[in-house]
């Protein structure tokens, strides 16, 4: 086996064996990147340079006999809207093409005292708006389990470097699904945490209320590991909840006897592909048969989640992106007449399609006269939602649904028709407007060979809990260790 394509803790398992150095598996993973990279496209930039030196670093201390983190030498890959302090951060938009942070996202400062080595920043769509990637400023990325397809969005660079072992870890973010959809159609694990759980400070908005970064990783171990990381209170951003952190590592057992889940019947709707509706099927008959307790339980709202979400989100990405303009950094338009021109050329050349299509109707929603009507009943909409979730978690303890209707679909299929698009992350929306967590894992393959994921859902702070579960289904199968043939 390489070193490139193991996991984070056997590779931590290793290092401190000094079985191998840490620049031997930078090393490893840029000679990976070097073989693949042409065909997937999964990063904006390479850190290499950076990723030796720190690499460097971490065998200087191994060395000197001390003590490491856990993640100490691990190659990470992190989204393109995560600032990196002195690393282009683009969030994929022609509008931030040259915008190079003078200081370190939360998460960034976490992962460094882990002494990780940042290999990359991962391609998105233009301001996590997007369920493929394809919605890239730049370049589209593709699934490595089929080069014609999307590896889902917006954190399909961070996604499709882990399924094609460009990298060990990766960090995405996630507002409306983008984490766990792409997750599910690459083949990886990827965790939403609750909201307030990781600080959003130095991730670029786009709905505040919503965004929460996550890991995205080979196997739930390293899952846990990563959330040990990132996870706590930070004073620097004022959502942050100042709530215990657990060892998230205490909640790899493999064991679901007793534990109640819930599946919804809402989830299981026309349009559903009958494989990704067989595989998570399949996967709760093996919950049964590990001794869980499976009962079907109502989310009366749903069917508003995607309308819901739209309004909601879209209204604060138009206050959000109201910033860019072209006079402080980023990019700026020439041949302005005046101020006000200038503003309109940097925006219009600046922005994407997708992007413009959600400031409008963002704006439209927060104005005068529509305020009540979309806004405020979008709020109070939300609020049904969350409330279906709590009523639900007086019953059961986990929640499980597919993560996304279909395995991944070809690029260029879904582009031209935003409401289809849209709908790609029907059954992880209302995770994000309810403010909870969730985790997806591997739990199939279709005929064609496609990743199937199922999403398991969990109380607000209680990512423990699924954690558990998703680590005892991942011990009873072996989705998790296929790799795609590129
Ligand atoms: N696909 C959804 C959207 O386009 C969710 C994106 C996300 O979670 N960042 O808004």
């Amino acid at each position: 086996m390489e070193l490139y394509e193991m996991t984070a803790h056997q590779l931590r398992d290793l290092l401190r064996k000094r079985e191998v150095s840490a620049v031997e598996i930078v090393k490893s993973v840029l000679e990976r990147i070097g073989q693949v990279e042409e065909k997937i496209k999964a990063y904006i930039t390479i850190t290499d340079d950076l990723a030796l030196k720190q690499a460097e670093e971490v065998d200087r201390k191994l060395a000197s006999g001390e003590e490491l983190p856990d993640l100490a030498g691990i190659p990470v890959a992190i989204k393109d809207n995560i600032c990196t302090k002195g690393v282009l951060t683009t969030c994929a938009s022609k509008i931030l093409y040259n915008f190079v942070p003078p200081y370190n996202a939360t998460v960034m400062e976490k992962l460094n005292r882990q002494m990780i080595v940042m290999i990359g920043k991962t391609n998105m769509d233009e301001f996590a708006m997007g369920s493929s990637t394809e919605n890239s400023g730049f370049f589209i990325t593709r699934n490595p389990w089929d080069l014609d397809r999307v590896p889902g969005g917006s954190s399909g660079g961070s996604a499709a470097a882990i399924a094609a072992d460009e990298a060990i870890c990766a960090l995405g973010s996630d507002t409306g699904g983008s984490i766990r959809q792409p997750a599910a159609l690459c083949g990886v694990v990827g965790l939403k945490p609750t909201y307030g759980r990781v600080s959003r400070f130095g991730l670029v908005a786009f709905a505040s209320s919503l965004d929460q970064i996550g890991p995205i990783t080979k196997d739930v171990e390293d899952c846990a590991l990563m959330m040990n990381a990132i996870c706590g209170y930070d004073p620097m951003d004022s959502t942050s909840a100042n709530v215990p952190v657990p060892d998230f590592t205490k909640s790899l057992i493999p064991d679901v006897k007793g534990i109640k889940i819930g599946v919804p019947k809402e989830y299981f709707i026309e349009g559903i592909d009958p494989e990704v509706e067989e595989a998570v099927k399949a996967g709760l008959k093996k919950f049964e048969e590990m001794g869980a307790m499976v009962e079907e339980i109502s989310l009366p709202h749903t069917e508003y989640a995607v309308a819901d979400y739209y309004i909601i989100a879209s209204a604060e990405a138009s206050a959000n992106l109201e910033r860019y303009d072209g006079v402080k950094y980023g990019f700026r338009a020439e041949g302005a007449e005046d101020l006000i021109d200038m503003y309109k050329k940097t925006r219009s050349q600046g922005f994407g399609p997708e992007v413009k299509r959600r400031i409008m109707l963002g704006t439209y929603a927060l104005s005068a006269g529509y305020y009540d009507a979309y806004y405020l009943k979008g709020l109070k909409v939300r609020t049904l939602i969350k409330r279906d979730f709590d009523q639900a978690f007086e019953k059961v303890d986990v929640i499980v649904t597919p993560t996304s209707p279909t395995p991944a679909f070809r690029i260029g299929e879904k582009i031209d028709d935003p409401l289809t698009m849209y709908l790609s992350d029907i059954f992880t929306i209302s995770v994000n407007l309810a403010g909870i967590c969730a985790i997806s894992i591997p739990c199939g393959f279709s005929s064609d060979g496609l990743p199937i994921g199922m999403q398991i859902i969990g109380k607000p702070f209680d990512e423990e809990s699924i954690i558990r579960v998703a680590y005892a289904f991942e011990q009873n199968t072996d989705y998790h260790l296929r790799k795609p043939n590129i």
